[in-house]
């Protein structure tokens, strides 16, 4: 531990946001960069537990309290090589995690928490900037072949890790690009995408084979990559999206969120031929779901210039601060306000919509809702129940659906004969990614059902290590928060 007192002299400090009505004018990331004094204080203010709760609340279980005294003593490059070791891509979960470590902070019981987060960005991004982040070839290879199926956050670590341990990997992916939701559902102002294309192009230097455009189940049958490689990983995502099947869904601005979302990143990278143009300008948004897509769809809609936004939630609006029955260290379901909610939105909770409204052309002009109430019994779901007389309509030309995703598709599966759940998660236990079928692995959302990215990342490594295991009867790669720093 660097400083002893420093949680006592300073006070948390994050980067700050650019003024949002100049950030909305484009689709750059807004953060202002913070003075390297100033993240040292930050990085002082750990006080390195004994029992660091941080590393159990991080699913990679990332080494915190290590890396924040080297950034308090400005050892930046001994800060990179620690988070490295036990993450693949610290640029991504540095912008985007919700950051659970920070929740199990221990300081966070009654100050506020370190802003590890942040830390792990300015880390990464220093090690960038001074060209400390290279490819990292094997200096071996085993002879034994991989396919990875699927480019988002899992199926990148899984191909990483498993090239690094000397395999020869190709990784399909079905869209032009690689990443997943980070490329087509997360907007750039979140993330721009210049940041996925410098870490894809240290993996190809790493000696990855990267296959775009590549339908696996449609162009090229699950069962000849069977027959190609020693082993597969499934990391497909969960793209099944959720419907609202209610009297007016097929009006003309009904839209699922991905749609609407993956089109905007394609015209924010330049790409002309979108087909029907979805857009927010000039009309009334309703976003409905309000998680982490909704508040993507908000944020985009406000770029575009909707005359309104309005989000539905139907579960009631939690409290801000952690509820006394979910204490620390674990995750609180508390009011969250991301920085697309203070560009102006109105939030509704404990909202349901019961009906679409349409013109003669077959338009969306509104919508039916009514309020909700959730009822609780112990020891059983909570029960969902209408109030009555309190239908509303509101005008909207374009009602996004953010509810979420059910699960993965079953192409695959089919074509292999992998058993799934009920969810259409493809069926494999945590302690070896494992699925019915000798030789293929699955992870991230295809497994867990749709989650966060750091899990994904987590889940990549882990199954490359068993995938490794399965192939060479042992492995070297890290397990979970071991990292792969020099073992003694
Ligand atoms: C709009 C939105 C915003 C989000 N924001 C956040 C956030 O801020 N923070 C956070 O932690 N999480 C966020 N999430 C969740 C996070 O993005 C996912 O949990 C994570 O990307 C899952 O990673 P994955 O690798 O398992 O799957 P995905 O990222 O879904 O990647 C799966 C990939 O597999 C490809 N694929 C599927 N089937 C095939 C096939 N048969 N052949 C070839 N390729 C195939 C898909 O095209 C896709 O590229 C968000 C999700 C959405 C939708
Ligand atoms: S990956 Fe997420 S949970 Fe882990 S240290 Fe970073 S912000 Fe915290």
């Amino acid at each position: 531990m660097g400083k002893i007192t420093g949680f006592l002299e300073f006070d948390r400090k994050v980067e700050e946001y650019a003024p949002a009505d100049e950030r909305i004018k484009n689709y750059k990331e807004f953060t202002l960069p913070m003075k390297e004094k100033e993240l040292k204080d930050q990085g002082a203010r750990c006080m390195d537990c004994g029992i660091p709760f941080c590393h159990s609340g991080c699913p990679l279980g990332n080494l915190i309290p290590d890396f924040n005294d080297a950034v308090y003593l400005g050892k930046w490059d001994k800060a990179a090589e620690i988070l490295h070791s036990t993450n693949n891509f610290p640029e991504f979960t540095g912008r985007l995690c919700p950051a659970p470590c920070e929740e199990a902070c221990v300081l966070g019981i009654n100050e506020d928490p370190v802003t590890i987060e942040n830390i792990e960005k300015n880390i990464v991004e220093t090690a960038f900037k001074k060209g400390w982040v290279v490819a990292e070839p094997p200096a071996t290879r085993t002879g034994k072949t991989v396919a990875v199926i699927g480019s988002g956050p899992a199926g990148l670590a899984a191909a990483q890790q498993l090239n690094r341990a000397g395999h020869l990997v190709t990784l399909y992916e079905r869209d032009e690009k690689v990443g997943g939701l980070l490329r087509y559902g997360i907007p750039d102002f979140k993330m721009e995408k210049n940041i996925i294309d410098r870490r894809v192009k240290i993996l190809e230097e790493e000696g990855i084979i990267i296959k775009t455009g590549v339908h696996v189940g449609v162009d090229v049958l699950a069962t000849e990559l069977q027959d190609q490689f020693d082993a597969i990983v499934l990391t497909g995502g969960a793209t099944v999206r959720r419907g609202l099947p209610i009297e007016g869904a097929d009006l003309k601005g009904v839209v699922q969120a991905m749609d609407f979302l993956k089109q905007n990143n394609k015209r924010v990278d330049g790409i002309k031929d979108l087909g029907e143009e979805i857009k927010a300008t000039g009309k009334n948004v309703v976003v409905i779901g309000g998680g982490d897509t909704g508040s993507d769809c908000i944020g985009t809609s406000i770029r575009h210039g909707a005359a309104s936004v309005s989000n539905f939630e139907i579960l009631g609006k939690p409290p801000v601060g952690r509820p006394e029955d979910q204490p620390w260290p674990f995750w609180p379901m508390r009011l969250r306000t991301s920085s697309s909610h203070k560009e102006g939105v109105d939030r509704f909770f404990s909202i349901s919509t019961k009906k679409f409204i349409g013109d003669k052309n077959g338009n969306l002009k509104g919508l039916i809702t009514s309020e909700v109430e959730w009822i609780t019994v112990p020891g059983k779901r909570p029960i969902l129940k209408e109030i009555s007389n309190t239908e509303k309509e509101w005008k909207c030309e374009l009602a996004l659906l953010a509810m979420g995703f059910t699960g993965s598709e079953m192409t695959i599966a089919e074509q292999l004969g992998l058993e799934a759940d009920a969810r259409t998660n493809i069926k494999a236990s945590e302690a070896d990614y494992k699925t019915n079928v000798p030789g293929v692995y699955v992870a991230g959302d295809q497994r867990r059902g749709q989650s966060l990215i750091v899990w994904a990342i987590s889940e990549g490594r882990q199954a490359a290590y068993h995938v490794d295991t399965y192939l060479m009867g042992t492995s070297y790669l890290p397990l979970k928060g071991e990292g792969d720093l020099p073992r003694v």
